[in-house]
């Protein structure tokens, strides 16, 4: 025990607080475990380095688009940790990607700050996203399931408009879902492959933020996920890069347009996170099995960790927000 802490327990125990209080200050020193100290209501430090897995990981490979369910470790989307606290109670989001990675992070998170949520994804995803709608639906919130190509102009309209119809309205847009497929060099890309990508990562969030617009009052918040390769580029992710810094720029320029009109638009800059993305092509094998392991924190991020980023931009009081890329990248690179 420092000096620091004896005093303090000292003075508590001098001053004739209850014995309950006194262990609660003392618990961080005298090794209490971590559930235990759950239960007394104080939250330990966390060591950073420590708190999640690192590499090496095991070889890994899925077919695009990928699943959470298959994959070793299983990724933290906040599943049995993420606690709400009423930051978003009656508010209504749409989540591309919503079924996995930072997307089912938001979605878990929303629910459990009093949102409802209903969420987009690929068809083949869809018991990756049976798994999120039950915990939305746990929390007593409006889950709203809807599949579907997001490459498609019509399907992203209609997707607002089920949104719309099944939350009762729209107050939070997410625009997060994203195609990244490694390819050793440009000449790698087919065209088919640039416009897969290119549909998917800057055509789809121009559709759906256009077609949403018409239903959002002041005070809601658009939310882009966007990159750290908008800013730091890989030789190897040469069209993905190139849509994220689109995704940044979109976030920059419409802020300063839907600003007069009271609607934010904010953006998150994720380093490596240990996402289905990753595993289903989006990064070479050595990538992969090295992955996070050159950050300062020595290990990708987990989506969980990023969830507070989603509910901080979305919440009220974050009213003079806008326009502004936040980032989690472990220390390495810069929103
Ligand atoms: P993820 O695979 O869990 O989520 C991406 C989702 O995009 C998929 O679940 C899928 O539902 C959706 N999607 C892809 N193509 C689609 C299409 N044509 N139609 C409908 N949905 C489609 O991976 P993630 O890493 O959580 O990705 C979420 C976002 O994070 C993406 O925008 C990605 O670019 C970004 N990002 C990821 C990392 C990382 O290291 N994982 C780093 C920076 C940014
Ligand atoms: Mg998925």
């Amino acid at each position: 025990m420092n000096s620091e802490e004896n005093k303090i327990s000292r003075r508590m125990v001098i001053g004739g607080l209850g014995a309950g209080i006194a262990t609660m200050a003392l618990a961080p020193v005298v090794g209490y475990s971590k559930s235990t100290l759950g239960q007394m209501g104080i939250l330990p430090v966390e060591d950073p380095r420590m708190k999640y897995p690192k590499p090496p990981f095991k070889e890994q490979k899925q077919p695009w688009p990928g699943l959470v369910s298959k994959m070793d470790p299983r990724p933290d989307h906040g599943e049995t940790s993420y606690k709400g606290s009423g930051r978003l109670v009656g508010r209504k989001a749409l989540i591309t990607g919503g079924d996995s990675g930072m997307g089912r992070a938001a979605a878990i998170a929303y629910a459990r700050e009093g949102a409802d949520v209903a969420i987009n994804y690929l068809p083949a995803e869809e018991s990756d996203a049976k798994e999120v709608i039950d915990l939305i639906k746990k929390e007593g919130r409006k889950a709203v399931a809807i599949p579907g190509d997001l490459r498609n102009e019509d399907f992203c309209k209609q997707l607002v408009e089920d949104a719309v119809t099944g939350l009762g309205g729209l107050d939070i847009l997410v625009n997060n879902a994203g195609r990244q497929q490694t390819r050793p060099s440009i000449t790698d890309i087919s065209s088919e492959d640039f416009d897969a990508t290119m549909k998917t990562n800057i055509y789809a969030p121009f559709w759906i933020t256009k077609a949403a617009l018409t239903h959002l009052l002041p005070g809601s918040v658009i939310i882009s996920t966007t990159s750290v390769q908008a800013t730091d580029p890989s030789a190897d992710l040469f069209d993905y890069a190139q849509t994220k810094a689109a995704n940044t720029s979109f976030v920059r320029s419409l802020a300063k347009q839907l600003g007069p009109k009271g609607i934010r638009v904010n953006g998150v800059a994720p380093g490596p996170i240990w996402t289905a993305l990753q595993v289903s092509g989006g990064a070479t094998m050595d990538k992969l099995v090295n992955f996070g392991g050159d950050t300062p924190l020595a290990r990708p991020g987990q989506p969980a960790e990023l969830a507070s980023i989603y509910v901080q931009l979305a919440a009220n009081d974050a009213s003079y927000a806008t326009g502004q890329i936040y980032g989690a990248a472990g220390g390495g690179g810069q929103p």
